[in-house]
């Protein structure tokens, strides 16, 4: 991982109270805690923003959007590192290209990582390559989606993951650029999903049992 200082969520940390935040009537019941509040993720995005276009030189740069539970980090993060690119002397051009993968059935890891959805990946090739991703959990599906992109031949691969889970289950594998690291829990919202749903939930937050067993399929 880069020299940038992520943030580390110790595995005693009980999460915020959801009376303390606004959250949907809809997961009102299924939802044990906050654990990253809407604000904190932005301010950490700022900086990560900040962090990777301090980095990424003069070259252009081609962001790869991995859907759909990084969508919006993927927006975020442009959102500001365009904003960087507005106001700074040296100014970088940003191209945008999407992959859907799917791995997960409930909050289990089914070991098989599908490529769902795949553009003309060609583009890549002689590159500079951002791949930014929700969360990374024992780091197969990033190691599986690196190999792949491989294949096409860009000329650098960097990766950004909002989210690093601790689990003794790593593969090892960890990002060039993190946002937090958490404790070895089931977590939804900011577009990170169970089944599809908790995408519209802002914060950050821990699926209770009750939630499991209410959205699970
Ligand atoms: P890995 O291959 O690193 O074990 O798993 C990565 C993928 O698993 C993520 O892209 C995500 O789809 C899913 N995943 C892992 N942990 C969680 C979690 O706590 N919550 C949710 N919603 N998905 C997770």
């Amino acid at each position: 991982m880069s020299k940038n200082t992520f943030i580390v969520i110790p595995d005693d940390f009980k999460g915020f109270n959801l009376d303390s935040f606004c959250v949907p009537k809809h997961y009102e019941d299924s939802l044990e805690t906050v654990l990253i509040p809407y604000g904190i993720i932005h301010d950490r995005i700022e900086r990560l923003a900040r962090d990777i276009s301090l980095e990424i030189g003069q070259e252009p740069l081609v962001a790869l959007c991995v859907l759909k539970g990084g969508y919006k980090f993927f927006t975020d993060l442009l959102d500001k590192v365009n904003l960087y690119n507005q106001y700074s002397s040296d100014s970088v051009p940003i191209a945008v290209d999407f992959i859907r993968l799917k791995s997960y059935e409930d909050d289990k890891s089914t070991g098989v990582v599908q490529v769902i959805g795949i553009q003309d990946l060609c583009t890549l090739k002689g590159k500079n390559v951002l791949v930014v991703e929700d969360i990374i959990d024992t780091g197969r599906t990033m190691m599986k989606l690196l190999k792949l992109l491989e294949t096409y031949q860009p000329k650098t691969v960097k990766v950004a993951s909002l989210v690093v889970k601790r689990t003794e289950h790593s593969s090892g594998y960890r990002p060039d650029y993190c946002g937090f690291e958490v404790p070895a829990k089931f977590i939804v919202g900011y577009a990170i999903d169970y089944n599809e749903h908790f995408r519209d939930l802002n914060h950050i937050c821990v699926i209770s049992d009750y939630g499991k067993q209410k959205f699970g399929s």
